[in-house]
């Protein structure tokens, strides 16, 4: 292409604009001037979110900023696991007794998870919460259960034993002792939701980070966004610039959440089948899909598989694209998102390589 060099120029000011997203809405909006942008930043989700979203005007774009952020606080208040009144609480504390009645939006979100959880054959799985809840990732009080208490856990996961009746909008779950937990998808899910909200609001371009999912709405000034992948064994690093459209990308890694324990580390994505957390030799799993919500799920249930399944999986598939990184230092690419990435590890000891379908 002519103008390749302007056109990486362009992209990596757009790039470097999504990395500082963590300036106040009143320094990006001047930054960007005419551009109208503006960004926030909340802790929801237990997780940062950043949202820049370019109005018809400053005013109007930080107005629908501010209602955004209520959205979030409102699935946040849904679907929670450690929030005492949400949906997700209620489900838990009623499994094995009784059926109960919840909002819209849940049922769709725990009906993807059951999707989600079929097409990966178990490797994502919203029932391995007792499991989570074992390690303590989800009040963050750190222990190495016993084997024997593990064992006993994995026995409660099925999301086949989640009953859901749509006219009565209802969820039961059929086992005591079972529970849910939405961690896996509830950002993607919320990414989702939220660019379709914006676009009602008239927003035609702006950028969403919560935690490790990124969304995009439209394009930036014509440009597709930059986004940088981190290096998962750096945080001050990037690996590479990902340039996306009205899409999302989403990374799942053991990096992201985890405590050491007698010089082992242990992470937060937990293999269903074992009740351990993953480890299959990859340190992370990006995955790139106009779906945010499976492109979520799909991120924490690839880096349970291992890259052998992951890519097997990948060929099956025709709604998704993938980057793995693993242990020994791979960077992996599938084919239909390799012209959009711009690898840019091998001074960290990063090998490139694109994975071809056939
Ligand atoms: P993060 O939430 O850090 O972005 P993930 O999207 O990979 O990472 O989700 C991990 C969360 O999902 C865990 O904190 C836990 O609540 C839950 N979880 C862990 N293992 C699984 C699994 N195999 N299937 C479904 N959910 C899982
Ligand atoms: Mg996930």
């Amino acid at each position: 292409m002519k103008c390749n060099k302007r056109l990486k120029c362009l992209f990596f000011a757009v790039a470097s604009f999504i990395l500082f997203t963590g300036c106040t809405m009143e320094d990006i909006a001047k930054k960007n001037g005419k551009d109208n942008g503006v960004t926030t930043k909340i802790f929801a989700m237990n997780t940062v979110m950043n949202m820049t979203i370019y109005g018809e005007s400053i005013e109007s774009a930080k107005k629908i900023l501010a209602e955004a952020e209520q959205e979030i606080y409102q699935l946040e208040a849904l679907f929670s696991a450690t929030m005492k009144n949400s949906d997700i609480s209620y489900i838990n504390e009623n499994a094995g007794k009784s059926p109960v009645k919840v909002s819209e939006q849940t049922i769709t979100m725990i009906e993807k998870a059951k999707e989600i959880q079929k097409l990966t054959n178990g490797a994502f799985d919203i029932t391995v919460s007792p499991v989570v809840k074992a390690w303590g990732f989800t009040t963050r009080n750190f222990r190495v259960p016993k084997k024997e208490e593990i064992t006993k856990l994995i026995s409660y996961i099925n999301s086949d034993w989640i009953t859901i009746n749509k006219e009565e909008q209802t969820v039961f779950l059929e086992k005591p002792g079972m529970a849910i937990d939405l961690g896996g998808i509830a950002k993607g899910y919320t990414a989702d939701y939220l660019s379709n909200w914006f676009e009602q609001k008239g927003v035609a371009s702006g950028i969403l980070s919560l935690g490790g999912n990124v969304i995009g709405i439209g394009l930036h000034n014509g440009n597709k966004w930059g986004v940088a992948l981190q290096d998962p064994l750096n945080e001050n690093a990037s690996v590479g610039i990902l340039k996306i459209g009205n899409q999302s990308v989403v990374t799942s890694g053991g990096y992201q959440r985890n405590f050491e324990k007698d010089g082992k580390i242990y992470h937060h994505i937990i293999n269903p089948k074992t009740g351990y957390p993953a480890e299959e030799g990859l340190i992370s799993v990006t995955i790139i899909s106009s779906d945010g919500t499976k492109a979520d799920g799909l991120s924490t249930a690839l880096f349970v598989m291992g890259i052998e399944q992951a890519v097997d999986f990948w060929r099956q598939s025709n709604d998704f694209e993938a980057i793995f990184i693993t242990e020994d230092r791979r960077v992996l690419a599938t084919e239909g998102i390799a012209d959009d990435f711009q690898f840019t590890g091998e001074s960290q000891g990063y090998q490139y390589s694109t994975i071809f379908k056939k």
